[in-house]
Order: structure tokens, then C-alpha cells, then sequence
């Protein structure tokens, strides 16, 4: 099962799919944790894909596109995947549709997370990340905090900052980017049939977690719990 994760910035889509990969087993892909990686490492590709992050813009397609192909050769994906900031543009989605199609897959469900944007920006700023690259929980200092502040509930790492959260003017780049750009995929999606919008909004009291139980429910049933 291919499930793609479509959502502005601070909508918690990260969350919302680690919720879904560890109960489904079905591994999360985040391209963004993957540059994140690279940039601590000072991979080639790190320092390239650094250039564009740290400004808020997307990194170019000639880098992303196969590095989300590689990825998704390994073994841990070949039963499925959950995707999760790729695509963000009708171009990845077209190469992505490219490359399931060539296994004899394709895109079974989106979940299109939608937040009012004067929570988002808010959601952005009090975002912290987990430093353990093999945890990377994300924590919200109002939401959703740990219990000791500034420390991993799960690891006991010490949680940051993104920098690209810190900076006020990436962080509105990155919003009308996603405008621009990724918001059109709601579309492309809708078409297919394989859309599903969600709500998360302190308004009305639904929640990452909310959306991942439902989702969950609704797709794996009973069935997962047996395996
Ligand atoms: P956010 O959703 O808050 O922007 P991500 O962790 O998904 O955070 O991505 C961080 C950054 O990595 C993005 O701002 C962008 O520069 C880059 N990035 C991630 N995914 C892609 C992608 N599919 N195409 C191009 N750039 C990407
Ligand atoms: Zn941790």
C-alpha cells in the first residue's frame, strides 16, 4: 500500500504518519528527514540540498526525484510505504506515478491534512524535533509537550529547533510554496479517487492523533491487528 502524506507545513503530517507506520508496520519515508540527515552527515548532497532548505525553498528535482527512487528500491519498502513530503509538486507526482507504475504499483491514498493558516505559523514555531536521528519524535512546546522540557520522552536526546522554523522569512516561503505549488496535488489526487481530507484544528479539538486513529480504523481494521 502506497499512502502519501499531503499537508501544509505544521499541519503535523510527520506525526500523523509515524502514528500510521507504527501500528501498520508500513516504514514512513520523509524526504525531509532524509536531507536532514544528509546535512548533519555533510553528505555531497547534504550540502547541496542545504543551499535550498535553509532558504525555504524546494530542493531541485534533479536531486529529490532520485533520491525518493533509491529509496524506494530498498527492501523495507517493497510491501508498501508511507510517504511523507514527497510529492510536493504535479511533477514529482507525475515521476512518482513513473516509478510505482514500472513495479506494477500506484498511489492508493492520500491524506490531505488541512489546519487554519493562524495555527499553522504557530504550530511552526513551537515545533521541536528530537536530535537522535533515529527518533526524530517532533514535540510542540504548547501542544504537545515533553515531559521534561527541552528532552525526548522516548530517547532522552535533547530536542531543537529547525533552523528552517527558527527563520521567519523561510518559514513564509515555504507556506506560499506550498500554496503554489503542492496545493495543486489536492486535485490531481481528487481525480484519481484516492483523496482523503482531514481537519486538524485545536478549533475543534482534533488532533494529529485523532486523524491517525480514524485513519487506521478505517483502512486496517481488524485485519492489522492480527499480523
Ligand atoms: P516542511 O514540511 O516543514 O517544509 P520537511 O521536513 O517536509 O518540512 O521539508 C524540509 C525542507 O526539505 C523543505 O522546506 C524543502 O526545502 C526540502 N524538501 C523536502 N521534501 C521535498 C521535496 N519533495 N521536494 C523538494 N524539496 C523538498
Ligand atoms: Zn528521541
Amino acid at each position: 500500500m502506497v499512502i502519501i502524506m499531503l499537508g501544509a507545513q505544521g499541519t503535523g503530517k510527520g506525526t500523523v504518519a509515524g502514528l500510521i507506520s507504527e501500528e501498520t508496520k508500513l516504514p514512513q519515508v520523509s524526504t525531509g528527514d532524509i536531507f536532514r540527515a544528509n546535512i548533519s552527515e555533510q553528505t555531497e548532497l547534504g550540502k547541496e540540498a542545504n543551499k535550498y532548505i535553509s532558504q525555504g525553498n524546494l530542493v531541485p528535482d534533479e536531486i529529490t526525484v532520485p533520491m525518493v527512487a533509491n529509496r524506494l528500491q530498498e527492501d523495507d519498502v517493497k510491501k508498501g510505504v508511507i510517504l511523507d513530503g514527497f510529492p510536493r509538486t504535479i511533477e514529482q507526482a507525475q515521476k512518482l506515478d513513473e516509478i510505482l507504475g514500472k513495479e506494477g504499483k500506484k498511489v492508493d491514498l492520500v491524506i490531505n491534512l488541512t489546519t487554519p493558516r493562524e495555527e499553522l505559523i504557530d504550530r511552526m514555531i513551537t515545533r521541536r524535533v528530537c536530535t537522535n536521528k533515529d527518533c526524530k519524535t517532533t514535540y510542540n512546546t504548547k501542544l504537545h509537550p515533553p515531559k521534561v522540557e527541552g528532552i525526548c520522552d522516548k530517547c532522552g536526546s535533547p530536542l531543537k529547533q529547525r533552523e528552517d522554523d527558527s527563520n521567519p522569512e523561510a518559514i513564509n516561503k515555504r507556506l506560499e510554496i506550498y500554496e503554489n505549488q503542492t496545493q495543486p496535488l489536492v486535485d490531481y489526487y481528487n481525480e484519481k479517487g484516492v483523496l482523503r481530507t482531514e481537519i486538524v484544528s485545536t478549533s475543534i479539538n482534533r488532533m494529529g492523533k485523532d486523524v491517525a486513529d480514524d485513519i487506521i480504523k478505517v483502512f486496517f481494521g481488524t485485519e492489522q491487528k492480527n499480523t
